[in-house]
């Protein structure tokens, strides 16, 4: 049924052996005067274009190859290069059900990919009639699947999940910015059952380094040798690297600070049911919660002129604001701030 050979874009077929940064020679040496750097200075070198040591680290942690794993700029670089790879411009489809994460919708748009909304259920899990028709059709090349799902916060069913990897011709990207806080298991795992899956992470999240910019995806070896092939040769920094790195050598930080905020959710789901104005607040599974409240407008006004700024997702979801798991004294301003109102 699903076929690489099938879903990859011709251009990109085409680009065979290339890859500016894998001419390059790969070794150490002592004198470097291949790549026009300038020899003064501490970040006077490219970084590694294969990020060979993060990938290292990171095959041991995920229990994958290294081969089957691409650093990207953010998590946002796999969602972009997955339409550049696959989708030809103009032509293809992409499918995302709503609501979800803007930027594949972005990106669709910057690549001039259509993209059919498929909208989730009144529980936010995909409705397998509805996407059914659409697993056939030749020019749907991508399905995103955002679980947990942001702005929602629940984690798509695995059932559903599995039922659309065995029965699509296309490729399903499955974004995982926000599984660290799930209690559920990562689908990394059956990229080795799957040879049309690619699982997305991130480090922007539970690792605390948005600012770094660095995200992976996970894919049998195929599909990550494609996202090698179009990513550009440098599209990690060193400075970035490090800092990844630094953070992968020590796990306690990580594993501190991700308990912290996951005892925080659970303290902040009550007390926000308490809110007088607040009518519902959607099971999450990630460090955000989704609020109904009675005028999603007008409470992000309010809280704007307190100096908090929440997530005003009216547009996605009629009168939700969508309100990041922040710290401790964070999430006690804005519940003391919402019991004063
Ligand atoms: N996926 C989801 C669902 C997200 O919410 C985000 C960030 N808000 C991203 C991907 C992008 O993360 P980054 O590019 O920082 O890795």
């Amino acid at each position: 049924m699903f076929s690489l050979e099938n879903i990859v874009r011709t251009n990109i077929k085409e680009l065979a052996g290339y890859s500016s940064a894998r001419d390059e020679f790969k070794g150490t040496a002592e004198v470097y005067l291949d790549a026009n750097e300038n020899p003064f200075g501490t970040l006077n070198r490219y970084p590694d274009p294969r990020q060979v040591n993060i990938k290292k680290r990171l095959s041991d942690i995920k229990q994958t190859k290294a081969s089957q794993i691409f650093i990207g700029n953010g998590s946002d670089e796999v969602i972009d290069l997955a339409f550049r790879i696959f989708c030809e411009p103009g032509r293809d489809k992409a499918l995302t059900f709503s609501p979800t994460y803007g930027m594949y919708d972005v990106s669709a748009a910057i690549n001039n990919i259509e993209l059919i909304k498929q909208p989730l259920l009144a529980d936010f899990q995909i409705n397998l009639n509805q996407l059914q028709p659409y697993l056939e059709m030749d020019d749907v090349k991508l399905i995103f699947i955002c679980s947990p799902n942001n702005p929602t916060g629940n984690i798509i069913n695995k059932e559903e999940i599995l039922y659309i990897l065995n029965n699509y011709h296309g490729i399903v990207i499955i974004d995982e910015a926000y599984i660290d806080f799930s209690t559920k298991a990562s689908f990394i795992s059956e990229i080795e059952n799957y040879p049309n899956l690619v699982v997305s992470q991130t480090f922007s999240k539970a690792w605390g380094l948005a600012g770094a910019r660095v995200g992976a995806a996970y894919a049998n070896e195929k599909i990550i040798d494609l996202y090698n092939k179009v990513k550009p040769p440098y599209n990690v920094s060193s400075l970035n690297q490090e800092a990844i790195l630094l953070a992968l050598n020590s796990q306690t930080k990580f594993e501190i600070e991700k308990n912290i905020l996951l005892i925080e959710r659970e303290k902040m789901i009550p007390q926000l049911q308490q809110i007088p104005i607040v009518k519902k607040v959607y099971p999450t599974e990630a460090n955000f919660v989704l609020v109904e409240v009675e005028d999603a407008n007008e409470l992000y006004k309010i809280l704007v002129n307190k100096k908090i700024i929440t997530r005003n997702r009216n547009s996605l979801v009629k009168n939700c604001l969508r309100i990041t798991i922040g710290s401790p004294e964070e999430n006690l301003k804005l519940i003391n701030t919402l019991k004063e109102l």
